[in-house]
């Protein structure tokens, strides 16, 4: 491929709202532009990492026995219906009505209409088991786009079910998907784990992440050396048994203090000369939409989870509540809400249950209680486990240390049951003509995720490092001055040469200067970089430079193919 014929306009600024480097280089390397929010166009460049990824998806789904199908996008109303999830998935569905005044939706995932082809059709135990997947546009209206394809609302992504006759032969899908996902991160060239996850919106008994690790991943990833335990943070229960230093101290009596101006747990714990620990800190949260308000209540150095919470409650939805809320509910600003008199129900975590003569807020602006004590000041209505892991927690399957780390969430296998298989009716004879209920899987991989978690592992402050497997050329032919005849013949040459060895060649023949072409060569992060000088040539020979190490050496030409071929293997192998 000429250069000069194709359509890649690299970027020399750095885009102002781009936040990591994976959003930020694909801009540059002419990859990905902005359409709206959340939305992107993919560049010939782009769209060639993204061709690689899907086809490693393709061959290792097939080698693990699924098969290739490709359902609509658009998606009817009643199918969604019929699981429930029309009402239940909230504002990331993006909802359309046609002219007929019938309902859609985008696909953001395809549960429903795949088991809806496959009830239609399967009726015995003998079409089972059954993997069916595509790679197929999804639309999710996530309320806060941003990391560039990391997190857009429209992605490509790899969605497949699995139908099996009972929860033995499931759990062999499962396991089966497990294994492909592993197969292709590894030869994606990624770093990655599986880790045990919720199960969330999609529902279902179990769920593996597959994470890659970057320092700029959204995802935390807990896990213990010792034992192997690997869990996405939001997931990772915690020992109730919290142990808290003045345990045994007699209770004092209640007291109100004026905290004038002073909000937050740090603020109010330096005026007051208390520990974060000593506090109970007090959430106000809105249920599904408004249906309820509670109050939340965990141990003032830890942090509320979100989706145990939810689990918890068995809500659809949950919001921390406006200032207005909590102010109807406290008759206070936010900042001093507290349990003590608090007229709405009252969820607690374990990790308040043995606190003595706590701190709260008194649920009057500029006022906080000390001494204040459950049981005898305040009653939860529940409590349970509703705080995330913290680094001082024991791991929850052999007490041994537990360590974080970030990551990019590339894949989701989950166990699914008979969750949608029951309510759609998807049902098939045994053996003996008797009619079960199918037992489904659902998994997915985010097709340009790879591609970005790619670049977040591997970039440096002059661009991409592509892994070998995914780089959208293989070589980069940089002949140095195209006013040389002979130079111009001999890139040529070699262009041919290599594509005829079945290289994947892109041949910089710009009219630019050296410097414009080693630039934008180290910026879209081709692995081999052939360099064509005109002294080299003089003496048959031509630079060979390797993106990831940075090694440069020279080469005579007639050893150029078997030496790019030697580099590869190797990179491949790394
Ligand atoms: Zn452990």
């Amino acid at each position: 491929m000429k250069l000069s014929n194709y359509f890649l306009p690299t970027v020399r600024e750095i885009p102002s709202d781009a936040e990591i480097p994976s959003h930020r280089l694909m801009i540059r390397a002419g990859m990905i532009r902005k359409v709206a929010a959340g939305i992107y166009s993919l560049l010939p460049l782009g769209l060639r990492v993204i061709r690689k990824v899907e086809n490693i998806v393709r061959e290792e789904m097939n080698k693990a026995g699924a098969i290739e199908t490709l359902l609509p996008s658009i998606v009817p109303s009643e199918l969604w219906k019929e699981t429930g999830r029309w009402d239940f998935y909230g504002k990331e569905l993006l909802r359309i009505t046609d002219r007929h005044q019938n309902q859609f939706c985008y696909g953001p995932t395809h549960e429903e209409v795949m088991t809806n082809l496959v009830r239609n059709e399967v009726k015995s135990y003998k079409q089972l088991p059954l993997n069916l997947y595509q790679i197929q546009t999804k639309f999710r209206d996530e309320i806060r786009p941003r990391f560039g394809v990391m997190r857009s609302r429209e992605f490509t992504m790899k969605d497949g079910y699995s139908f099996d006759c009972d929860e033995e032969a499931a759990a062999i899908s499962y396991q089966k998907m497990h294994d492909a996902y592993s197969a292709v991160f590894r030869r994606s060239g990624l770093r990655f784990g599986a880790v045990e996850a919720d199960t969330g919106q999609i529902g279902g008994s179990a769920s593996h992440e597959f994470m890659v690790f970057a320092e700029t991943g959204e995802d935390v990833v807990v896990s213990c050396s010792k034992c192997g335990f690997a869990s996405n943070v939001e997931k990772a229960e915690v020992s109730p048994a919290v142990i808290n230093p003045n345990e045994q101290v007699p209770q004092l009596p209640i007291e109100e203090i004026e905290t004038p101006d002073k909000k937050t747990i740090g603020e109010v714990s330096g005026f007051l000369g208390k520990e974060e620990w000593e506090f109970i800190k007090t959430l106000i949260y809105t249920i599904d939409s408004g249906k309820e308000h509670i109050a939340v209540l965990v141990r003032g150095d830890f942090e509320i989870n979100e989706p145990k919470l939810k689990n918890l409650l068995g809500a659809d939805e949950i919001e921390l509540a406006s200032p207005e809320t909590v102010k109807d509910i406290t008759n206070a600003s936010t900042g001093f809400a507290g349990p003590h008199k608090l007229e709405c129900r009252i969820v607690a975590d374990n990790s308040i249950e043995n606190m003595v003569n706590a701190v709260s807020g008194a649920n009057r602006d500029d006022y906080h209680l000390i001494n204040i004590n459950i049981g005898r000041d305040f009653t939860p209505d529940i409590v349970g486990d509703v705080r995330l892991i913290s680094l001082g927690d024991p791991c929850p399957k052999c007490r041994d240390t537990i360590e974080f780390h970030r990551g990019i969430e590339v894949g989701h296998i989950f166990r699914l049951g008979t969750k949608y298989s029951e309510a759609m009716k998807a049902t098939y004879l045994d053996t003996n003509g008797k009619k079960k209920t199918i037992v489904m899987g659902t998994y997915g991989i985010g097709i340009a995720r790879i591609a970005a978690a790619a670049i977040e592992q591997c970039n440096d402050e002059n661009g991409i490092i592509w892994p070998y497997s995914i780089a959208p050329f293989q070589v980069v032919i940089i002949p140095l001055n195209i006013k040389n005849s002979e130079l111009v013949n001999s890139a040529n040459g070699i262009e041919e040469k290599l594509r005829e060895a079945g290289f994947e060649v892109l041949h910089d023949d710009r009219n630019e200067r050296a410097g414009v072409k080693f630039a934008d060569a180290d910026l879209i992060g081709i692995p081999i970089q052939v360099i064509i000088g005109p002294r080299g040539i003089s003496n048959g020979e031509v630079e060979i430079k390797v993106r990831a190490t940075g090694e440069r050496r020279n080469i005579k030409i007639e050893e150029l193919t078997d030496e790019v071929q030697k580099i590869s293997v190797k990179l491949l192998e790394s």
